[in-house]
């Protein structure tokens, strides 16, 4: 069957276990009748950094955020820094102002759903390339709202307003609708993963999607139209902050870092997103415009080792001049490199991964690769690290912290009390909902575009990292 429309409702931070768990109890009816009941609930994983923005480029692109080239919420350029200097192309944060230019960091030859939809609309959303001029919803009101439920904490006001927004938009007869529905984040953020507030707001974001239902059989439009519910990220309470930036400092080495970004001749730059990721850019010898490999930073440095034993860093990768990634944790150190497919993965003597394997190395496909690291610390950890660094502007150094920390202490208002961002099963793991049955099992948030984009009749376009959940 062909959908005349889809509808796509983005719960920011949504947990595939609360839902779950709300399910149950009986308290989201509009999505145990019009999506679970004939339909589809499944765990799925987003994209690392499980991040807002970078997470959300898989639903709309089908791509990872490094293959569109944002590989966070903050990064740091260094060839455009070693060819221009301190300019506001060589860095980047998407909090606040700089949000408008996501647009145009995404690498151009990527195309986004409001590029192939006729009559697309977006709401809250700061992703919008290709969108036909009136359609976004919220061009100009996105950053009042956010501003003001900043300030007031109320933010059930901005989940009512994206709602009536959708409903209001049926009138010019959309084909796709992207809708962000940002409470379940803010409040977690503020307060906890388990918070009561928080699981109102699950339960008020089943009452919105009831409203829009409500709306679409008004106009005889339900069946016709597929239904979708997304997250980009979990959520893990946050008990201790660890600024990576000013660390570096401390340790002697002058570090840009947002909000300190008026600096120049800086041996180190620090990005943070989430809060549970941050990349790390160290000046080679030669200048910024050499990367800093594993080799380099085995031969000058100190930090490797001391990240590794810190107890907020879970993990710590880097890539190697031949082409691999090299992986430390507490427990041990490994590289695995990418090569036609296939994932040859090595380790010394104790698996940084503990995978419970039986030898000191696997060589395995992408699929099987997901399906070994799936229960682990680190879900899909070879695909999302491969992802990552394919790049540019990704660090030298990638951290992802340990769930109950975070890499942000003193530059964050108000503080953060749960955090995400990092590859820890918390924050990847996100559900998925859809008002149909698939073929195929749904793992990666990449699958979800090209899915949508074959169940609405429309052309998937080449080259995409998602596959369609009906191809087996
Ligand atoms: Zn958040």
């Amino acid at each position: 069957m062909t959908f005349k429309r889809c509808i796509l409702f983005l719960a920011d931070g949504a947990r595939p276990d609360v839902l779950c768990q709300e399910l149950n109890r009986g308290n989201l009816p509009n999505l145990a009748r019009y999506l679970v009941e004939g339909g589809t609930f499944e765990t799925i994983l987003t994209a690392f950094p499980s991040t807002t923005g970078p997470a959300y480029l898989p639903y709309l692109t089908g791509c990872y955020p490094g293959t569109c080239n944002v590989p966070g919420i903050r990064w740091f350029d260094r060839a455009h820094y070693a060819r221009h200097g301190w300019s506001f192309k060589s860095f980047r944060s998407y909090v606040g102002l700089e949000t408008t230019l996501f647009n145009r960091d995404i690498k151009e030859e990527i195309q986004t759903a409001f590029s192939i939809y006729k009559n697309p609309v977006n709401i809250l959303n700061n992703i919008f390339r290709g969108i036909p001029a009136g359609n976004n919803k919220t061009q100009h009101s996105r950053i009042w709202y956010i501003y003001y439920a900043h300030l007031t904490d109320h933010w059930s006001f901005v989940d009512s307003a994206v709602t009536k927004k959708i409903i209001n938009s049926l009138d010019q007869d959309p084909d796709f609708i992207f809708a962000v529905f940002p409470s379940i984040d803010e409040y977690s953020h503020r307060s906890s993963v388990f918070n009561p507030r928080v699981i109102q707001a699950y339960r008020d974001i089943d009452g919105h999607i009831g409203e829009v239902i409500a709306a679409l059989k008004k106009k005889g439009w339900l069946e016709e139209t597929l239904l979708v519910v997304v997250s980009d990220h979990g959520l893990s309470d946050t008990h201790t902050h660890f600024d990576v930036g000013p660390y570096l400092e401390e340790k002697g080495m002058k570090t840009f870092f947002y909000t300190q970004i008026f600096k120049r001749n800086f041996k180190g730059a620090t990005m943070v997103s989430g809060n549970g990721m941050c990349h790390v850019y160290l000046k080679h010898p030669d200048g910024w415009q050499r990367p800093c490999y594993y080799e380099d930073l085995t031969e000058n440095g100190f930090l490797l080792e001391e990240f590794r034993n810190r107890p907020e860093i879970g993990l710590v990768a880097c890539r190697g001049v031949d082409g691999s990634i090299h992986l430390l944790t507490s427990r041990g150190q490994g590289k695995f490199k990418v090569n036609n497919g296939k994932i040859d993965y090595q380790f010394d003597r104790y698996d940084p991964l503990n995978l419970c394997l039986k030898t000191y190395s696997l060589i395995m496909t992408i699929e099987e690769s997901l399906d070994i690291t799936l229960n682990s610390h680190f879900p899909d950890v070879f695909v999302q690290l491969d992802q990552i660094f394919s790049s540019p502007r990704s660090g030298d150094i990638i951290l992802s912290a340990n769930p109950g920390y975070d890499l942000r202490k003193r530059y964050e208002h108000p503080e953060h009390k749960a955090s995400h961002g990092s590859l820890c099963p918390e924050h990847m793991k996100t559900p998925f909902l859809m008002s149909t049955r698939m073929i195929r099992k749904p793992k990666r948030s990449v699958d979800i575009f090209p899915t949508i984009l074959e169940l609405t009749g429309k052309k998937i376009p080449p080259s995409i990292d998602g596959r369609s959940l009906f191809i087996l």
